[in-house]
């Protein structure tokens, strides 16, 4: 990015607001870290960013249209790249931080065209560096005390998390299932979301509750 500070939405010039860290704040061994953000600030910028892109605040967003149409719209110099498992190693996805460029293993790419909601979640997270991290300095940690709100991880995951689930869509759902569905998102995701937010969910229960009674069979016997 030209003054180094934000990733600006063509669309709306509405930039990710940055203010560079003091280098005296920052922490954590052998570990790129980024400017503090709060839980709060980075659920607002990933609020922010839905609204931006007119995707609303309610209900599923498609990550693969986002990815691979949108973005090039609003974004100056975006890529989206998709690339062979073996060349990804163990990564599923990977944000160049020094350019506006997502790649996703081919796999996990495969995944989201069907939905998937994990891969959704990792498509999810790649634009949270994206919006959050790139074209920003990072920084060598020089100490081992872990500082969660440096953590571009942390970061990128509550991004991902808010950006999929909006808050206020979220606290309106009953039971997980419903969540799920609403969201194309894991289970794991919506417990953890219900987690953070603590909010309750019914768990998601099968429709039948077959009580045996001992000795019964449900089966035909064999005649
Ligand atoms: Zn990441």
């Amino acid at each position: 990015m030209a003054n180094g500070g934000t990733l600006s939405l063509r669309t709306t010039g509405k930039a990710v607001a940055f203010r560079a860290p003091r280098g005296t704040e920052l922490a954590r061994t052998n570990d790129r870290i980024v400017a503090p953000r709060t839980r709060r600030e980075v659920e607002a910028i990933a609020e922010q960013v839905r609204l931006d892109l007119d995707l609303g605040l309610t209900g599923r967003v498609a990550m693969l249209p986002i990815l691979e149409h949108a973005l090039y719209d609003v974004i100056d110099g975006y890529d989206f790249q998709v690339e062979e498992d073996t060349v990804m190693g163990r990564l599923e996805g990977l944000t160049d931080t020094q350019r506006p460029i997502i790649k996703l293993r081919n796999s996990v790419y495969l995944a989201l065209e069907r939905g998937d909601g994990r891969s959704r979640f990792t498509a999810a997270h790649e634009f949270g560096h994206l919006m959050l991290h790139c074209g920003l300095p990072t920084y060598r940690a020089f100490s081992d005390e872990y500082q969660p709100l440096h953590d571009p991880e942390r970061q990128a995951n509550i991004f991902a998390a808010a950006f999929l689930m909006p808050r206020q869509a979220f606290l309106a759902c009953r039971t997980v299932k419903e969540a799920m569905a609403k969201f194309g998102v894991s289970q794991d995701a919506v417990s953890c979301r219900a987690r953070i937010l603590r909010h309750r969910l019914e768990p998601t229960r099968p429709i039948l509750t077959v009580v045996k009674k001992k000795g019964a069979s449900l089966r035909r016997p064999p005649s």
